[in-house]
């Protein structure tokens, strides 16, 4: 592949972490196979906080605020102060792309066109960028890795060993529970996650959390910034620990920090944007899930469930049982491929 770009700029102002991660397989194939190139990402924080500490990233720029037209002002910016020969964009609302396409560079606008229900998001920009010529076959199988530095490991690692430390007949692996979810669609119920943690314990697990409940189901990990969470993520992988939770930006951090993940689907089509560990799916013949179009489903922003007016269908049809064997069979063996018993 001929090496042709000098200034790459690539925009993901979705939003989410997990918006992010999932584009990471994508900045580092760019920076690959444009090893000359200086790579500059525009995106919001704290999901800025994990490419600041990526060496294939030569610039962060972020909105300078939270009020309407911050992210397309960050664009006009980011023009005016180098000019890329190739600009990448996940990001279309407010004219993104014109402005990205008046530049003059080379631009790839519509990385969502006509997305096949059952290819996962990340994979679906990898085939784009790899039918525009931008990267090679070996690009495509590329999964999320977050890159670390060496002192957010060590932290990690102190902060795990105390943790493990201190719980009470602790004989296996440490578990992370990501409670939290950012919509409220795609939480698990309350009294799930307790049962789950209790049995957990029972199992000699040391039962971590991430999150801000006021009242966590287990120890939570000391708080920090996102390279602080995945340098504690990757502490609990090296010791066979497995994290556990929904559809969020945490559970994609730590399959990129190289944990072993069991993902809770609800709403989410677990084809689509599962994070690649063992991925659950409830009530997965839902009639109104829509795999290509979320933000259209009946239950999307208001978590209304048409099945159910006590809560999100889906999410309850992954019973505790179900989850435990899962997150058991995950830590005895973090490369099985388990199967969801039948029925
Ligand atoms: S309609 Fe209900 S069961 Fe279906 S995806 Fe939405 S919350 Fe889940």
């Amino acid at each position: 592949m001929a090496d042709r770009y000098a200034e790459i700029l690539v925009v993901d102002l979705l939003g989410g972490i997990g918006d992010l991660i999932m584009l990471l397989p994508a900045i580092h194939g760019l920076a690959r196979r444009h090893p000359t190139a200086r790579l500059r990402v525009l995106t919001h924080e704290p999901g800025a906080e994990l490419v600041r500490v990526d060496p294939a990233v030569a610039e962060v720029r972020t909105p300078r605020h939270g009020r309407p037209g911050a992210e397309r002002a960050a664009v006009v910016e980011a023009l005016a102060a180098r000019r890329p020969d190739l600009a990448v964009t996940t990001t279309r609302y407010d004219g993104i792309p014109d402005l990205l396409l008046d530049s003059g560079a080379r631009c790839v606008t519509d990385l969502w066109r006509r997305p096949p229900p059952d290819e996962p998001v990340g994979a679906r920009y990898l085939r784009l960028l790899h039918a525009e010529g931008l990267l090679t076959r070996a690009d495509l199988t590329a999964r999320p890795r977050v890159r670390l530095p060496a002192s957010a490991r060590a932290a990690g690692e102190g902060d795990v060993d105390r943790l493990v430390a201190a719980a009470r007949r602790a004989t296996a692996p440490p578990v992370v529970l990501v409670t939290a979810a950012g919509m409220a669609v795609k939480r698990w119920p309350d009294g799930s996650w307790r049962a789950l943690a209790g049995r957990l314990a029972a199992a000699g697990h040391p039962v971590l959390t991430v999150g801000a409940d006021d009242d966590p189901p287990g120890v939570p990990l000391p708080p920090g910034d996102l390279p602080t969470l995945a340098g504690q993520i990757a502490a609990v992988a090296r010791r066979g620990g497995v994290v556990v939770g929904p559809d969020t930006g945490p559970v994609r951090l730590a399959a990129a920090a190289g944990a072993t993940t069991v993902g809770l689907f609800g709403p989410t089509d677990a084809r689509r944007y599962g994070v690649g560990g063992l991925d659950l799916q409830g009530l997965p013949q839902c009639p109104h899930r829509r795999p290509t179009a979320i933000t259209e489903q009946p239950c999307w922003w208001e978590a209304r469930c048409p099945l159910d007016a006590t809560g999100p269908a889906c999410m309850a049809d992954l019973g505790v049982t179900l989850v435990t064997d899962a997150v058991r069979a995950a830590t005895r063996r973090p490369s099985l491929v388990w199967q969801v018993p039948a029925g």
